[in-house]
């Protein structure tokens, strides 16, 4: 009976054990369970985290990168692949990535000293990261270095953000290029004009009427000048203002706008006995626009057509047609025309096909066509030129028939 007893007690025992060694297993299974379910909600987390992060770093118009303490690209945003032209840039070292060693270089400067560096690199655009070597010119990029701060030990990541200012640097150098130019214009006829008034004051030339007189009107004649130069580059300061006021778009019948220049080069078309046609298939043809530059862009072009052929029997062509949702504008003549080498370059403030004239022979400022160029830009139009010497000069203009919204001149389009 006893041994009964203690049988089952022992059995009983075992049992329990059972059930505790199952309920045992039971909940390690379900903690595992659970276990695995957390690791697999924070490996989501953590994923929806970067992709968060990456779609963040990708909205962002600059270059980004993230760089190991072995120089190693370890992220880089869409920018950044973009701007290496799709290259491969996950895990190899920046001075493999990067096709200018110049580019690198504020990079690994803040690598080696873990001091924030920031850089301005120009480089030729054969080596820039857009690398092509068809295009000539410059591009230029500030490089931003830093390191994040990371725990003590850690092998230190450094962020690198690229930004492409190539348009500022542009801006920069035509303003310069600009101020060179315009001071450089101004100085001739500043300096004749001083120099006929030592003349006059110093070397007593002021008793003299004849002399006096004659050297006065050679200093109105270059005193007008500077006039003509300062009255040009305030145009075009005021179209790359960039103000909408600066174009005030109202319609005008364009035939009465070639009638008033017509009348203002009267005496010089007389003088060399031109022959001008209007071609105007639509005599009412109107135009949305700033009157005041287009009778500045048509007076610009027909008075260099006949300032660059003063002979006689020259022919003129201007025409104003509509062509779909655009009207095209030409000005034509057939006279001494321009090289193909030079036509690429005409529309740049103070450029000159013929260089090598004196002071007293320059025919304008320089800056007609560059004003010209502007205006119609203002008007989202485009121009162009073809010329065949001694055949065809043609300026062909081309604007939207519909009002253009207020211009602005975008300032991307100076050059
Ligand atoms: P400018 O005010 O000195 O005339 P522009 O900017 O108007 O300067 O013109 C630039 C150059 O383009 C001129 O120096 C001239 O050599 C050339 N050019 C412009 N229009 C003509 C044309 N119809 N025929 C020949 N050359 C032209």
């Amino acid at each position: 009976m006893i041994d009964a007893l203690i049988i089952s007690g022992i059995f009983v025992g075992f049992a329990a054990i059972g059930v505790l060694l199952y309920r045992l297993h039971l909940a390690r299974a379900a903690f595992g369970k659970e276990v695995e379910t957390w690791r697999l909600k924070l490996d989501h987390d953590l994923q929806q985290a970067r992709d968060e992060r990456n779609r963040l770093l990708d909205a962002l118009g600059d270059a980004f990168l993230l760089v190991d303490a072995d120089a190693n690209i370890r992220f880089a945003n869409q920018a950044a692949l973009s701007l290496f032209g799709g290259r491969e840039l996950l895990g190899r070292p920046v001075g493999e990535a990067f096709l200018d060693p110049r580019l690198a270089e504020a990079l690994l400067r803040c690598l080696a000293t873990g001091q924030p560096v920031q850089s301005k690199v120009v480089l030729p655009q054969q080596t820039s990261p857009r690398g092509n070597l068809e295009t000539r010119g410059f591009n230029a990029w500030v490089i931003d270095a830093a390191q994040l701060s990371e725990t003590p030990g850690t092998n230190p990541t450094t962020r690198v953000v690229i930004r492409d200012v190539t348009s500022e640097y542009q801006l920069d150098q035509i303003r310069k290029d600009f101020v060179a130019n315009a001071s450089h214009e101004l100085r001739t006829p500043l300096a004749i004009i001083s120099g006929y008034l030592e003349n006059l004051i110093d070397d007593g030339m002021v008793e003299e009427p004849e002399m006096a007189r004659r050297f006065l009107t050679i200093m109105r004649k270059h005193t007008e000048r500077i006039s003509r130069i300062v009255e040009d580059m305030l145009v075009i300061s005021r179209l790359e203002s960039g103000e909408a006021s600066a174009v005030n778009i109202e319609p005008f019948k364009f035939r009465s706008c070639i009638n008033d220049i017509l009348e203002r080069l009267e005496s010089m078309i007389r003088n060399q006995e031109a022959e001008v046609t209007v071609t105007l298939p639509d005599p009412l043809i109107v135009i949305h626009g700033d009157r005041f530059y287009w009778t500045q862009v048509l007076f610009n072009l027909v008075e260099n057509a006949l300032k660059q052929n003063p002979y006689k029997g020259l022919r003129i062509e201007i025409g104003c047609e509509i062509a779909g949702e655009s009207i095209r504008i030409w000005i034509s003549d057939n006279g001494v025309g321009i090289p193909s080498a030079d036509l690429p370059h005409i529309f740049r403030r103070f450029y000159r096909v013929e260089k090598h004239h004196s002071q007293q022979e320059i025919k304008g400022t320089g800056l007609g066509l560059s004003i010209v160029k502007r205006a119609i830009e203002a008007h989202h139009g485009t121009i162009g030129v073809t010329s065949v010497p001694g055949r065809e000069t043609k300026f062909l203009i081309t604007i939207p028939r519909e009002p253009a919204v207020q211009a602005v001149l975008p300032a991307a389009a100076i050059l």
